[in-house]
């Protein structure tokens, strides 16, 4: 086990998922995690779980080696200026906010050398199958880099990439949970409505399918345009209803769609 200290200052559904991660791999004891919330109730809940408490974000920092600011964006600011006196520059400080990016953290806190690594994770960190980004940037230290690595490694797939891409990426892991389910719901709804198929079913068979799917993709050297070709053969049923998609415009729709997501980050930032 490790002897790193990690604190949470937020700890609702993106904190919890991140600690029963690393509580599940033994990544580092149970004590060496600290949370702060202003929920007493989300603080009686990781107590009893024998992780350290904290009311005052203060006290979470200076307990904190790694001290991961995981409340929303909206919240951000004030987190930072009540924190501002806690920071010093052995601590590495990480950020899964939307949008917030390394730079705005290090000028709001007063401290240009500070290591800040901002992450994008996604919800089906929950289940422990979480996409999640870690945003690289110039002043972390590659051991601080690859020890927030291996803390999402705990519950998801990690890749490494340019903090200055973090928002972009927003629509491939953070939002794209939302965006599958509403693609599902779509098909659902239509199936149902439109030609009586029973909802549930028709669910569980569009999810199985995104499951074999996704493996298809990911299988080595899967090409994807093969693989929409292997379904749609001429004159069949496939490539009419992909035919039906262009005509109404999704690919515009899609592009309008992640335009918007993007926007959203750098607005928030
Ligand atoms: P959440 O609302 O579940 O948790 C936020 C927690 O912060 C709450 O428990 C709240 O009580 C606490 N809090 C608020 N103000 C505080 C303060 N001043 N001091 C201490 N605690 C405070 O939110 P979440 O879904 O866990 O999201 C957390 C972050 O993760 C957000 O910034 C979001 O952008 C990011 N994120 C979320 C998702 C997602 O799908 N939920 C995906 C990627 C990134």
């Amino acid at each position: 086990m490790n002897t790193e200290t990690i604190g949470f200052i937020g700890a609702g559904n993106m904190a919890e998922a991140i600690i029963k991660g690393i509580d599940g791999s033994g990544l580092v004891p149970a004590a060496n995690i600290g949370v702060c919330d202003i929920s007493s109730q989300r603080l009686e809940h990781f107590a009893a779980l024998g992780h350290q408490t904290f009311s005052d974000a203060g006290d979470c920092a200076k307990f904190a080696q790694y001290l991961f600011l995981s409340v929303k964006p909206q919240q951000i600011d004030d987190v930072l200026d009540a924190l501002s006196s806690q920071i010093h520059d052995d601590m590495v400080v990480v950020s899964i906010a939307a949008g917030i990016t390394a730079p705005y953290i290090r000028q709001r806190l007063g401290r240009p050398q500070l290591q800040v690594v901002p992450v994008m994770p996604n919800t089906p960190l929950l289940i422990g199958e979480g996409a999640v980004a870690v945003g690289r940037g110039p002043q972390t230290a590659p051991q601080a880099l690859q020890f927030v690595g291996d803390i999402f490694a705990a519950s998801g797939k990690v890749w490494y990439i340019d903090e200055d891409k973090l928002n972009e990426i927003i629509p491939a892991n953070g939002s794209s949970p939302a965006f599958i389910y509403f693609y599902t719901k779509l098909f659902c709804d239509c199936l149902h409505q439109q030609y009586g198929i029973d909802r549930e079913m028709a669910k569980e068979m569009f999810c199985q399918t995104l499951i074999g799917s996704a493996k298809m993709m990911l299988a080595p050297g899967a090409d994807i345009d093969d693989l929409i070709a292997k379904v749609c053969s001429k004159g069949g049923t496939t490539i009419a209803g992909i035919d039906g998609f262009v005509e109404k415009g999704m690919p515009q729709a899609v592009e309008h769609g992640i335009k918007a997501c993007v926007d959203r980050a750098y607005e928030l930032g």
